[in-house]
């Protein structure tokens, strides 16, 4: 009855199924929650104020192509989103860049490590934090010091219970020291919320005939994956299946569980017109958790009271309703994800995509881009 089978439909199963869909597929969408759009989904909550039900996602991208496809779906509302570190009671913009080093240095060194930082690297150049703090120059490493001290260290310790050495470099690296005047936290030139929210994004790209959505569904209850060959409710199935959710749990974690980190997203609505003045403010040196996020400066939305949410991170146990967020990437992992992905060498139709099933940090614009190229690859085989 289906051609193809996709599991979870938050970005990188949506847009697969829209692609496979639109090229004559009749796809089938099993998705466990209760709702589409993953991750990224958002709702009004009680108080009528658009929250993200899975922390704050902005939408940042310089790859056309990605702009483009999800513009199909939305309007946007566009902004450039800002970060503040709350460092001792101190707001300072994050990414570090040039305006921040002025806050936190008199005039007279700021100007001087100023130019510094100019002659090393270069007007508008990025510099991550564990490059930096290598510099030969003693007044570089002093600044690369109280970035790392003050921006980097208790906030990695708390996302990720390690320090910067021990993770990833590329996750650090992710929020380098600017070399300019620019307070936004992303670069790029398209960055913004879809203008009525992800949700219906999401919807208006399922809302295609050739495309059945069931939520409230963990895939696992239809689908086996034997040796050799998918079976859908019992009966073989040959058409393709894109699972997007942790590869692990498709084979009951028999090597172990991948590590992940997770959250706990504690949602607060105040009765007063504004919190923080600010979309995002970090928590850099103080506090249990990473981050508060005040929904209306992300969204543009006015309303009298305004819903903030606190992130706090910790190691996910798979216990029932944690979700896991965050891959972890190292050897070992690598390793054990690598010992899972063997166990489809002889299931050629099954395909995994997204954050959690390829295990990979990937942002929104790049699980569109990675979705639209596997779709492009299961149209022509
Ligand atoms: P997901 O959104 O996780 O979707 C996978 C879906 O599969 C889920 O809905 C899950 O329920 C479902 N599923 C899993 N197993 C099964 C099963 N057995 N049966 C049925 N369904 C199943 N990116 C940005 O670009 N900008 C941001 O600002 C940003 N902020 C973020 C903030 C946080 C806190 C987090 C965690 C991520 C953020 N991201 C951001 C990344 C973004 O969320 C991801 O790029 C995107 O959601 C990945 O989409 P996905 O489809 O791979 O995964
Ligand atoms: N980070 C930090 N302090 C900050 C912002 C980021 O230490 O104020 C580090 C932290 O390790 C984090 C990583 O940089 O996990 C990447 O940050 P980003 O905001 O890109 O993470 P996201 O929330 O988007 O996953």
């Amino acid at each position: 009855m289906f051609d193809s089978i996709i599991i979870g439909a938050g970005v990188a199963g949506s847009v697969a199924a829209r692609e496979l869909a639109e090229a004559g597929k009749k796809v089938l969408v099993l998705e466990k929650r209760d709702h589409i759009g993953g991750n990224c989904y958002d709702e009004k909550d009680e108080h009528g104020i658009l929250i993200h039900k899975y922390g704050p996602h902005i939408f940042h991208t310089k790859e056309q192509e990605a702009f483009d496809y999800l513009s199909r779906f939305t309007k946007w509302y566009e902004f450039g989103h800002e970060v503040v570190a709350n460092v001792h009671g101190t707001l300072i913009p994050v990414p570090f860049n040039l305006n921040t080093l002025h806050m936190v240095y008199d005039r007279e060194k700021a100007d001087v490590l100023e130019k510094k930082l100019i002659d090393a690297f270069g007007m508008e150049s990025r510099v991550p934090i564990l490059k930096l703090r290598e510099h030969e120059d003693p007044d570089i490493r002093q600044i690369a010091d109280y970035v790392y001290e003050n921006i980097f260290l208790h906030y990695t310790m708390k996302q990720w219970g390690q320090t910067p050495e021990q993770i990833d470099p590329a996750v650090t690296g992710r929020v380098p020291v600017l070399i300019s005047y620019d307070n936004r936290y992303f670069q790029e030139p398209y960055q913004g919320m879809p203008l009525d929210g992800y949700t219906p994004m999401f919807e208006a790209m399922l809302d295609h005939p050739d495309i059945t959505v069931k939520t409230g569904i963990d895939a696992k209850e239809c689908l086996t994956i034997t040796e050799d060959q998918v079976l859908y409710e019992g009966v073989p199935f040959q058409g393709d299946v894109v699972y997007t959710g942790p590869l692990d749990e498709l084979f009951d974690c028999r090597f172990g569980r991948l590590p992940y980190r997770s959250l706990r997203f504690d949602f607060e609505y105040l009765d007063q017109e504004d919190y923080q003045g600010h979309s995002v403010v970090n928590y850099t040196v103080s506090e249990d958790f990473t981050r508060i996020t005040e929904f209306k400066y992300l969204t543009g939305q006015k309303a009298p009271g305004t819903t903030i949410v606190r992130e706090y991170p910790f190691a996910y146990t798979g216990a029932k309703g944690e979700i896991p967020y965050y891959s972890i990437a190292n050897e070992a992992n690598e390793r054990l994800y690598g010992q899972y992905l063997a166990l489809l060498d002889k299931v050629p139709n099954v395909r995994l995509l997204g954050r959690l099933a390829e295990y990979k940090y990937y942002n929104i614009d790049a699980m569109v881009l990675k979705a639209l190229k596997l779709a492009k690859e299961l149209i022509t085989h």
